[in-house]
């Protein structure tokens, strides 16, 4: 009987020059930056030099704050009962099985741009199939980790990196995810442009985010500078801007999801 032999794991390289990183037991380090990237507890920090924006730092110890209960029944109910979507409950079920539509046949490795506790991580990982999930908020991958080792999860990797500075070489994903984040990004067209950079041409990028609407937690959120909660045909521009091309938007309530391939230069 053949085994399939593991997926050889993508290698962090530096979020500034991304040159490959010299690894040790606790931290990787740059030899061209001069820069060291602790391993806390498992998890590489590529951060803890970097002075986010306050907007940013505070969402990251929000995150950090409801991490525990993140996945629970109730606080996704309540979420999405604020933002008009039918079955809340069942969000996170539909997201991952829209992922995994969009990623049907993608095999290597896949990367999970704002993975919080791994949610969806975990839900996409298979025996031929890697992911590597970022995140800002330390809290969250700690949780995620758990449930990581608690269920006995292969494949996943967790990194504390933003999206505006991936900790990747160019080129070498088979694919993204992105849920529930990007309208939380400030500069939406770097934050594309850094996914597409770190993707495989005609890979699949599949996104959840929420559009603008009529929704309790739109009119609480209405005017915060730190959110961006797009109109449908706003998207399509970035998306183009970034190299991605065949855009295809579902929308339920202000739940929009959407899949995107990054450009392929012609065979
Ligand atoms: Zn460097």
């Amino acid at each position: 009987m053949s085994e399939i032999a593991p997926i050889k794991p993508i290698s962090y390289a530096c979020p500034k020059c991304k040159r490959p990183l010299r690894s040790n037991e606790n931290a990787l380090q740059c030899s061209d930056c001069n820069q060291t990237y602790l391993i806390e507890g498992g998890i590489p920090d590529f951060l803890s030099q970097v002075k986010l924006a306050p907007a940013t730092s505070r969402l990251a110890k929000t995150m950090d704050f409801v991490a525990p209960i993140y996945e629970t029944r109730l606080f996704v109910s309540v979420l999405t009962k604020l933002s008009n979507v039918n079955n809340g409950a069942q969000l996170f079920d539909r997201v991952a099985r829209f992922h995994s539509e969009t990623l049907e046949g993608v095999t290597g490795s896949v990367l999970d741009v704002a993975c919080g506790p791994a949610t969806y991580s975990r839900r996409i990982v298979s025996p031929s199939r890697n992911v590597n999930g970022i995140d800002i908020s330390m809290g969250v991958l700690r949780q995620g980790l758990a449930y990581i080792v608690r269920d006995h999860i292969q494949g996943v990797h967790l990194a504390r990196a933003r999206v505006e500075e991936l900790p990747f070489e160019d080129g070498v994903f088979d694919g993204v995810i992105c849920s529930g984040s990007l309208h939380l990004f400030p500069d939406t067209l770097l934050s594309l442009r850094e996914i597409a950079r770190v993707m495989k041409p005609g890979a699949p990028l599949s996104v959840q985010t929420f559009v603008s609407g009529k929704t309790v937690i739109n009119r609480f959120l209405q005017n915060r500078s730190w959110l961006h909660t797009f109109k449908l045909d706003e998207l399509q521009p970035y998306l183009v801007e970034a190299g991605f091309e065949e855009f295809r938007p579902e929308l339920d309530g202000i739940v929009l999801t959407f899949s995107a391939r990054k450009v392929a230069p012609p065979a």
